[in-house]
């Protein structure tokens, strides 16, 4: 392995940043930093922990432009939503300041005396997050843990990490104390791993893939380390014969192809009621052509290029070959482009099962309710999902069946700071966001007062 981490931007291939690997040595300065600071970060008023984190938010939504711009060069979302997720983490910022003193303890009645609860700060938060959604996974760790009293240190995917570095200068600036929000850039195996095996790390908050997720949790085992997961996913998104046809195959598209389908929640699974499986799919034929791809830089680009050519490779392992019913165009030249593909394959194709993290979508037939519940839970994910129907309590039935996290009705958009966010299954553990995120984020303290 290189000594350093050579960064290149994905929509040209060209040569962005350079660095060295953080060492195992460097994660424990780093730990001991934070640990140092724990103390006087707990200890301060609500209230001042709450203006401060509020000043990081203010300072965020300062910089969007910058940090828009710097996802956009090393990842290639493109700017529109590279600009969207900047301000989404200005807001998620703010959500949890003001959720500081609102995670309240509560008073129980008991015989011979009271009994009160307390949160507890946890101490040393790890954090390790992935490369598809860079900053916005940062702020939706660092957001309640520095809410709840702890001090944080993160490691962004190594192939990712300029906008993760940069909030972190940028919370210094907000007057964030040293040492409370720390950036360490090093390659999941070392860096990563040792704030597993770290005793001063009281938690690691992880997203990423299924495979590392059940790595971390073995590892953190050893020390009974409290480990929240946000893994992988195969949404599915349901779409009865009585749905608004035209409105559910216009927003298909969106659902699967945003961010070059590298979206934990894509619904990449797109299940469609026989009797309308013909009409259904010619009008997302329609609305995919619409999807325009090209240069990350420009305003009017819904899709850019995948991450690197390696994880070109790895969807192209999945779609080469693949009997498609339509598949897009891609720009000429440098850049690790890959076209959007729609495809009807034999269910039992693995396209049809396995999560691809690229614009490759596979539409299913299902034949009735039954059927498509059926259908969609036979996933050893369950992260997300959507239901299309004009029947409201169909709906509810069905999103009440269906063994996933994070639904929607006539709609994709179930993704919200305030609301909780999270998988069943091998999708996950714990939630994010909401003030339940928050209990993951500290530890419940039982006191009993005698009154006698
Ligand atoms: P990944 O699991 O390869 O890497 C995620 C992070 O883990 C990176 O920072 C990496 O360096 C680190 N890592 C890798 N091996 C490690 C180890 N042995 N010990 C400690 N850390 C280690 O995932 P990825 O390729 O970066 O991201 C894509 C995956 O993330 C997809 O499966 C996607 O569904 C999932 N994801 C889930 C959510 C969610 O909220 N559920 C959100 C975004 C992405």
């Amino acid at each position: 392995m290189s000594d350093s981490l050579i960064l290149r931007n994905p929509a040209t291939e060209e040569v962005i940043h350079e660095m060295p690997h953080a060492t195992v040595d460097d994660v424990d300065a780093v730990v001991a930093k934070a640990k140092a600071a724990s103390p006087a970060w707990r200890a301060l008023t609500p209230i001042d922990r709450t203006r401060l984190i509020r000043r990081f938010a203010d300072t965020v939504a300062a910089h969007v432009d910058e940090l828009a711009e710097l996802e956009t060069r090393n990842m290639g979302m493109p700017i529109g939503n590279s600009r969207w997720c900047a301000n989404a983490v200005a807001d998620t910022l703010h959500y949890f300041a003001g959720a500081v003193e609102k995670h309240t303890g509560s008073s129980i009645p008991v015989a011979g005396g009271i009994d009160v609860t307390f949160h507890e700060p946890l101490g040393v938060v790890g954090m390790i997050t992935p490369w598809n959604f860079p900053m916005l996974m940062a702020s939706w760790k660092v957001g309640p843990a520095l809410a709840a009293g702890n001090t944080a240190v993160l490691k962004p995917a190594e192939i990712t990490p300029l906008t993760s570095m940069r909030l972190a200068e940028l919370a210094l600036e907000a007057g964030i104390p040293e040492g409370v929000f720390n950036v360490v850039v090093g390659p999941g195996s070392t860096a990563g791993w040792r704030l597993v095996e770290h005793p001063d790390v009281r938690k690691v908050a992880f997203t990423g893939s299924t495979e590392v997720g059940k790595r971390l949790m073995v590892g953190c085992a050893e020390q009974v380390k409290r480990l929240t997961l946000e893994l992988g996913g195969k949404s599915a998104n349901i779409v009865f014969a009585d749905a608004d046809l035209e409105k559910a195959a216009a927003a298909a598209p969106g659902a699967v192809f945003d961010n070059s389908g590298q979206d934990c929640c894509a619904r990449s699974r797109v299940l469609v009621q026989r009797s309308v499986f013909d009409e259904f799919l010619a009008l997302f034929i329609e609305a995919a052509k619409q999807w325009k791809v090209g240069d990350p830089m420009s305003p009017d680009t819904a899709m850019g290029p995948l991450v690197t050519a390696g994880h070109l490779a790895a969807v192209r392992r999945y779609s080469d070959g693949l009997d498609t019913v339509f598949t897009g165009d891609v720009p000429s030249g440098p850049g690790y482009w890959h076209p959007v593909m729609i495809a009807t394959p034999a269910y039992d194709a693995a396209v049809c099962h396995e999560e691809i993290f690229g614009p490759v979508v596979v539409v299913i037939p299902f034949d009735d309710e039954a059927d498509a519940i059926r259908i969609c839970n036979d996933s050893i994910y369950g992260l997300s999902g959507s239901v299309w129907t004009r029947d409201g309590a169909k709906a509810i039935r069905v999103v009440r069946a269906m063994e996933a996290g994070t639904l929607s009705v006539n709609s994709n958009s179930s993704v919200r700071y305030s609301t909780p966010f999270g998988g069943f299954k091998q999708s996950g553990l714990g939630r994010e966001h909401s003030m339940h995120v928050l209990d993951h984020y500290s530890e419940l303290k039982n006191v009993f007062i005698s009154t006698d």
